[in-house]
C-alpha cells in the first residue's frame, strides 16, 4: 500500500480517479483541498464571491 488515496476534505468519502483529476487540475480554486464532486459542485456554485474586487 505505497498509495494514498485521498478523501474528500468535508465528508470524507475516498475519492474516484476523476475527483481526484478535477482537484489536482483546479488546486487554486479547492484551495489546495480534495473534494468528491458533490462538495466540488458547491465550490464553483458561487462565482464571484471567492476573489472578486468590486469595481
Ligand atoms: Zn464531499
Amino acid at each position: 500500500m505505497d498509495e494514498e488515496i485521498p478523501s474528500c476534505a468535508l465528508c470524507g468519502q475516498p475519492l474516484t480517479e476523476e475527483e481526484i483529476e478535477q482537484c489536482e487540475k483546479q488546486t487554486e480554486r479547492f484551495s489546495n483541498q480534495y473534494l468528491c464532486f458533490a462538495h466540488q459542485r458547491r465550490f464553483c456554485g458561487c462565482p464571484g464571491v471567492r476573489s472578486q474586487t468590486l469595481p
